[in-house]
């Protein structure tokens, strides 16, 4: 099928809720696409930020693969060796505690805030709910974790979100404390706000607010979608702050494209969801666990993780480098990056890189947001930056 064709049959069989490119791809290897007309492309998305070890990784693939002949799901009634080996990776990885399978970064939300919620019931009873989020952050789509997303644009249409969430502004830590009253249990946060607009918090705040929540006894809950698993160059990006989060929330690249998220908590407060407190029908199948252990035996290397960074800065400094007046800055870290450009310039930018070739993301108003696969070569990097520098 052609582009044309199946772009008129989506209109009529599928829901209009994204605003999706002109392209609809085939398939892929490495960090590179091929469209159904056979146009190819470096891709610095990976699909946001999911495919962290490119496409048709012989690994992963070979991993999916045998598992499905084995055995492609069993309900959560019993245990399977893959659900035990990846929560045994990220334990071991991290110091945390134990760790809970989901589907989906707003649903591993949803279980940090569940958590979050008993832990403070179980110890001070009723009444001590609120969740502090940050301004412009981003959480997920469910009616829960639109309301813990700290913007307001998001708190339409869908009445009555759940209730419990208050937002302090990235940086100011009065601010938080302010909000911070006796009924708060809980803080929850991105450490570099990637839909808000690629904007990394800074480490001394993190550090101020983590001592906070522990004069209060407030679960530090940091949401790692974005930024887990390799994609700031440690395995976490809290691993680069010095901090000891109670809880981390992860999804996108966990399954290196397979839909997998997870929840993982301190030791301190990793038992408090016990037996028919939470659940979920897909959560650790057997066939996303057997992808993931397969990312994590590759990005989980000290190697690997020094050449996320190694590649970070490569990109950042060849784009710094054109020396475009087009470009204000370039933010984020390891393979996480925002080219800060104009509000009016971007998507211009942005459908001319596509012509050319090169697919990136926004986010915010004014980046354009890069998430390649970790496993980008040096020479699929020439390539895009050859691109930028004719398009900038
Ligand atoms: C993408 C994202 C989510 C939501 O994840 P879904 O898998 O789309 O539900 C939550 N938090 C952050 C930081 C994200 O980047």
């Amino acid at each position: 099928m052609t582009y044309q064709q199946l772009k008129q049959d989506e209109s009529q069989y599928v829901m209009n809720t994204y605003g999706r490119f002109n392209i609809a791809f085939d398939h892929g290897q490495g960090s590179r696409l091929w469209d159904v007309d056979g146009k190819t492309y470096i891709d610095l998305t990976s699909g946001i930020g999911v495919n962290c070890v490119g496409y048709n990784n012989e690994k992963v693939v070979a991993a999916i693969t045998e598992q499905a002949h084995k055995l492609m799901h069993i309900s959560n009634l019993f245990t399977t060796a893959p659900m035990v080996q990846v929560a045994k990776t990220l334990v071991q990885s991290t110091g945390m505690g134990k760790v809970f399978f989901s589907n989906s970064g707003a649903e591993s939300n949803e279980g940090a805030i569940k958590l979050a919620r008993k832990y403070s019931f179980d110890k001070y009873g009723e009444g001590r709910s609120k969740i502090i989020t940050l301004l412009n952050s981003f959480h997920g789509r469910t009616i829960t974790t639109l309301h813990a997303t700290g913007q307001s644009r998001f708190h339409n249409y869908f009445f009555p979100f759940t209730e419990g969430f208050d937002y302090a502004e990235a940086g100011n830590l009065a601010d938080l404390k302010a909000k911070a009253d006796d009924t708060t249990c809980a803080v929850l946060l991105e450490l570099i706000q990637g839909e808000g607009g690629v904007l990394p918090l800074e480490k001394e705040f993190v550090q101020q607010v983590e001592a906070f929540c522990r004069e209060r006894d407030l679960l530090l809950m940091i949401d790692e979608v974005q930024t887990g698993i390799g994609r700031t160059g440690s395995l976490f990006c809290f691993q680069q702050y010095g901090i000891h989060p109670d809880v981390v929330t992860m999804a996108k690249g966990l399954g290196g494209g397979l839909p997998i998220g997870a929840v993982m908590a301190a030791k301190t407060c990793c038992d408090v969801l016990g037996p028919g407190t939470h659940a979920t029908t897909f959560g650790g199948t057997p066939t996303v666990c057997a992808a993931a252990n397969a990312v994590l035996d590759i990005v989980n290397q000290p190697d690997f993780l020094s050449e996320v960074v190694k590649k970070g800065e490569y990109l950042k400094n060849g784009i710094l480098a054109i020396g475009s007046d087009k470009v204000q800055g370039v933010r984020g870290s390891g393979l996480m990056l925002g080219i800060i450009v104009d509000a009016d310039a971007r998507a211009a930018l942005i459908s001319q890189c596509m012509e050319n070739g090169l697919l990136v993301l926004t986010a915010g108003t004014q980046a354009i947001r890069l998430l390649p696969p970790l496993t980008i070569t040096y020479e699929e990097l020439d390539e895009a930056l050859a691109i930028f520098r004719k398009v900038l």
